[in-house]
């Protein structure tokens, strides 16, 4: 049996799907397609178009904040490496504000309530 790499429809994590006869796999794991599903069947009945998506405030604070603590990051890096004299430690120092950004960025999981059907 042939296995492909997919992106699961519901967190985009790669996952190893069969390649075997019927519909091709979407999700990682059943969990993700049952949330897939409440999600959409949560659109519907807020009747949301398909590139409409609902997700908790604390959720989406949560994302605004870290992608500007890493546009913040990115802008000092840019300032600091920017003026042509830094040293390798002016490097590493960067790499590690910015590996710190992507950190926080990494640690918020965006999970919508409801999500509109693209299909
Ligand atoms: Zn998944």
């Amino acid at each position: 049996m042939t296995e492909r790499v997919r992106h699961c429809a519901w967190c985009g994590g790669a996952f190893k799907a069969s390649g075997g006869p019927g519909r091709p796999q979407r999700y990682c794991r059943k969990s993700h397609r049952q949330r897939a599903y409440e999600a959409r069947r949560e659109a519907k009945r807020r009747d949301l178009g398909p590139d409409e998506v609902i997700i908790s405030r604390r959720n989406w604070e949560q994302l605004r904040d870290a992608l500007y603590r890493l546009e913040a990051a990115g802008e000092d890096v840019a300032t600091d490496l920017g003026a042509g004299r830094a040293t390798k430690q002016d490097y590493i120092q960067a790499l590690g504000h910015l590996s710190a950004a992507v950190r926080d960025l990494q640690d918020v999981a965006v999970e919508p309530t409801a999500i509109g059907d693209d299909c």
